[in-house]
């Protein structure tokens, strides 16, 4: 009974705080209601008469929800969001004020746009940018503040953030899946939309304990810290009991995001200690990428009230698992068809295959772009470490399709009868296990049951740049597919061909072993599949002809956008290496050089007393001469990496500087680290300047 009314509870208040589609029934006229619902689910163009009625409703509810102010939410090319805030005050004659919001600031904001990174597009815009509204995502109420939504553009109309491509690449994937469908019949599908749900990986460590940590301040991961004696090998954490503090943060964060209208699901324990997951129930992609910056954002500021602090960094701590982001990805009808589920009638199989295919030419072709989608200084640490995933794309279909799949290359698999219904030669579809749960841990792209899983994406990265990445590949393939097909005299016949022909061609993407293991590192090149182990390796795949003619075809980028993204990927890059650079000079000088020097000095102290009570010393000699050996060690690894990060401002090219930062300025750092940490196994606790691994993983 309790647990009824505690259900009810959640239902009553999830959605509390968004001015979702039963507030807009409630408060808006009925024709404006309808013209905004088809705005919304049809992605059509806004009435701007309606407008202004829908910003006057959203504001008295927002102000019943306690908001003073309104702010155009965005998503600039940095990994959080943006935000300017402007109350609704309007002054009046009378020396008071009265509450306003207009549709033209509804629809429309214009913030100064000179602060955000624009990789060269700033000069031919002068700064000057502007945010529109995104009204197939809902607006919200959250700290006393109406969230609206927007995507972020340029006044000459360059693209500055990472929503607008994103809903250009659901649009394209849209008109050309349902070029598909009409030729498998389907005539009542008018839209198809990609969904994802986004599993969230993070750390929590101790508020105190962090504060006295300047690398985790400055770069979101320890710079340096030997190995403690336990990790993650006994395997006790994964799916362990909650503790009471984790716990509370936890129940914490899913209440707030269930009143923001996050579907929070599921919540566990990760492998590594200190190390959590929540995954939210999937939905349209904007809405999830929207949804996955406010839950990054709120398990940030709630893990401070519980005297914590949570890591979205990829790899806060060296030696144990760094985080991810899993990206459950599939394509699904508005009336309620995932293309990506194999279905139960041979029609559906051929459908489900023929997109199946688009996805296994199109990871094949661009899993330069997919790995590009992937990269920054922090995911480094995981994809091309040793660690999961490898920086190697392939896809897993698991044994039953993919012997599904290779038979296809074999002959005629698609027959069609007098009726003209499909006929498949093969018996194993129908049937295929949706709940497949012999998966592959291990693929970077894994096929499970009726969608795909990116494991590669960095746990502080926004969803939107895989997304926009995989709906434009795809929508490539499913164009090619449609030009083909629709001018095919013969439908069946052509399939046939198109089947073998991917298979054929593309087969070398699919991968059932062990992605972890060196033998598939081996395999792979042999395949010829792309191996780019470091951001700076890929990101030239940015601006190759093959990937800017992808781009400008379905609009999504202009070459200069294209160029520009490159310079701030490359730009932030460069600026992570060298604040992680700085940030460990400093400890180093300040704190942990500072800290031998003075337990030498105990040391030597101690001997000095003890020789002249005629005591034997050889213990405090040894240490001592180590210690002092070790300092001198560490004194030219300071040297070193402050030259290096002095030599690298030399460079103006930004992809010689980023290589230079990785292949130097990284190296010189891993150097300095290698010292330090071996000083630290040397040290007196009392003595050592900051909390060490220990402490900061097992004291949550
Ligand atoms: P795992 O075993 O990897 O933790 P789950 O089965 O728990 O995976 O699901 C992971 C995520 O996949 C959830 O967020 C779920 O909502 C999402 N998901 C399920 N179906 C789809 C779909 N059709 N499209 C996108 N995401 C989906
Ligand atoms: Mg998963």
């Amino acid at each position: 009974m309790s647990e009824q009314i505690k259900s009810q509870g959640v239902a009553d208040y999830f959605g509390c705080n968004v001015f979702n589609d039963t507030v807009m029934k409630e408060r808006l006229p009925k024709n404006v209601y309808k013209s905004l619902k088809r705005t919304r689910e049809l992605g059509t163009e806004l009435d701007r008469e309606i407008a202004d009625i829908v910003a006057n409703a959203m504001k008295d509810w927002a102000i019943e929800k306690g908001a003073t102010h309104y702010t155009h939410w965005f998503q600039p090319m940095t990994n959080i969001t943006a935000e300017k805030h402007d109350s609704f005050i309007s002054p009046t004659s009378d020396g008071k004020v009265i509450m306003e919001f207009s549709g033209k600031e509804l629809i429309k904001g214009e913030p100064d746009a000179s602060s955000f990174p624009s990789g060269g597009l700033r000069s031919t815009f002068e700064a000057r940018g502007y945010t529109a509204w995104d009204p197939t995502s809902c607006a919200f109420v959250k700290d006393n503040t109406l969230y609206i939504p927007t995507a972020f553009c340029s006044y000459s109309g360059e693209v500055l953030d990472k929503k607008t491509p994103l809903l250009r690449s659901m649009e394209v994937l849209s008109e050309q899946a349902l070029r598909i469908l009409r030729l498998f019949g389907n005539t009542t599908a008018t839209r198809v939309v990609t969904t994802v749900g986004p599993e969230q990986e993070y750390f929590l460590v101790d508020k105190k304990l962090y504060e006295k940590r300047k690398d985790l301040i400055f770069s979101g991961r320890t710079l340096f810290g030997a190995k403690p004696p336990k990790g993650q090998e006994m395997e006790d954490h994964y799916f362990g009991s909650l503790k009471q503090r984790v716990a509370d943060y936890m129940k914490e964060l899913d209440e707030e995001l269930w009143k923001l209208g996050v579907c929070a699901k599921t919540k566990h324990n990760e492998v590594a200690p200190a190390q959590h997951e929540l995954a939210p129930i999937f939905s349209t992609s904007n809405i999830a990428a929207d949804h996955n910056q406010l839950t990054m954002e709120m398990m940030k500021k709630i893990a401070l009230k519980h005297g914590l602090v949570c890591l979205l960094h990829e790899k806060p701590f060296a030696g144990v698992n760094g985080s991810g982001k899993h990206n459950n990805w599939s394509m699904s009808t508005n009336d309620g068809q995932n293309l990506l589920d194999p279905g139960d009638s041979p029609m559906e199989n051929v459908q489900f295959l023929t997109f199946l295919c688009a996805v296994i030419k199109g990871v094949h072709e661009y899993s330069d772009l997919l790995r590009l989608s992937v990269a920054s200084a922090g995911n480094d640490h995981r994809l091309g470490a040793n660690e999961a995933p490898p920086a190697i794309i392939s896809i897993f279909l698991g044994d039953e399709l993919t012997q599904v799949v290779e038979s296809l290359e074999s002959g005629e698999m698609i027959k069609s009868n007098e009726k003209k219904e499909f006929v498949i030669n093969v018996k194993a579809i129908p049937n295929f296990p949706k709940d497949n749960t012999d998966r592959n841990r291990t693929s970077p792209f894994a096929f499970t049951g009726n969608k795909f899983e990116f494991r590669m994406l960095g746990s502080s990265d926004s969803i939107s740049c895989a997304n926009f990445i995989l709906n434009t590949i795809i929508a490539e393939e499913l164009c090619q597919f449609a030009d083909r097909l629709e001018k095919a005299d013969d439908f069946t016949a052509e399939l046939n061909k198109i089947f073998r022909e991917t298979i054929k061609e593309h087969k070398q993407i699919i991968f059932n072993g062990n992605n972890y293991s060196s033998e598939w590192v081996v395999e792979a090149a042999k395949r010829g599949l792309p191996n780019y182990t470091s951001t700076v390796d890929v990101l030239p795949q940015y601006i190759v002809e093959k990937n800017v003619k992808l781009f400008e075809k379905f609009k999504i980028f202009t070459e200069a956008e294209i160029h520009s993204r490159y310079e701030i990927l490359l730009d932030n890059y460069s600026k992570t290496i060298n604040i992680e650079a700085l940030t460990m000079i400093e400890m180093a000088r300040k704190e942990i050089l500072p800290a031998v020097l003075e337990y030498t000095k105990f040391i030597c102290d101690t001997m000095a007393s003890k020789k002249a009570a005629g005591v034997a010393t050889t213990v405090e000699e040894k240490l001592a001469n180590k210690l002092s050996a070790l300092t001198v060690s560490l004194e030219d690894a300071i040297c070193v990496l402050e030259s290096k990060v002095i030599e690298v401002k030399n460079i103006s090219d930004a992809l010689e500087m980023a290589k230079f930062y990785r292949n130097e300025v990284f190296a010189a750092m891993q150097s300095l680290r290698g010292v330090a940490d071996e000083l630290e196994t040397m040290v007196s606790e009392k003595f050592w300047p900051f909390p060490t691994y220990s402490e900061l993983l097992f004291n949550v």
